[in-house]
């Protein structure tokens, strides 16, 4: 068991574990694995990727960390642009699609077609749904259904997974 999940069950007081939960949990990705790849080449090595990598993009694209709230500049981007995968370059967000959530992570309504895959997740027990860059696998964030018209998606994204190229540069 990752020492990660371990702490967390500690943490929650239930260091003997029901079978059933225990079946849920050994069902999920473990917490320190990037999802797969579609591009054959872009399935790099975890030593490429960190050394192509920001040690603080490294551990959300493909630690699945989650960045601090408010600590990324792009919370506060409102240039029109497009924003790419901190990991491959894959445009993934138009900033039509950005809005204001109050969260402190950059968010979007809106993903551009065919950029980003997404599975299910128990990091917090209770299941979400995390959604990666879909060439390179890289961990982007996590999409709820609480987000404004016309999707009502809320695509809630680690601003160091991303790189912004404002439309006028
Ligand atoms: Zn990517």
């Amino acid at each position: 068991m990752p020492i990660s999940r371990r702490i967390l069950l500690t943490t929650l007081g239930i260091g003997a574990v029901p079978p059933a939960l225990a079946a849920l949990l050994g069902r999920a990705r473990p917490a320190d694995a990037a999802s797969p790849a579609s591009d054959p080449a872009w399935r790099l090595s975890d030593s490429a990727w960190r050394e192509r990598l920001s040690p603080e993009s490294y551990a959300v694209l493909r630690r699945e960390a989650t960045e601090a709230p408010f600590s990324s500049a792009l919370n506060q981007e409102k240039r029109p642009g497009t924003y790419l995968c901190a990991g491959c370059g894959l445009p993934l967000f138009s900033s039509q699609a950005k809005y204001d959530s109050g969260t402190g992570w950059p968010s979007f309504f809106a993903a551009l077609p065919e950029s980003i895959g997404s599975k299910r997740d128990f990091k917090l027990i209770v299941p979400r749904t995390e959604y990666h860059c879909r060439r390179c696998g890289g961990h982007q964030g996590h999409v709820f259904n609480d987000g404004p018209r016309p999707t009502g998606k809320r695509y809630c994204n680690n601003g160091v997974a991303l790189t912004f190229i404002p439309s006028d540069s």
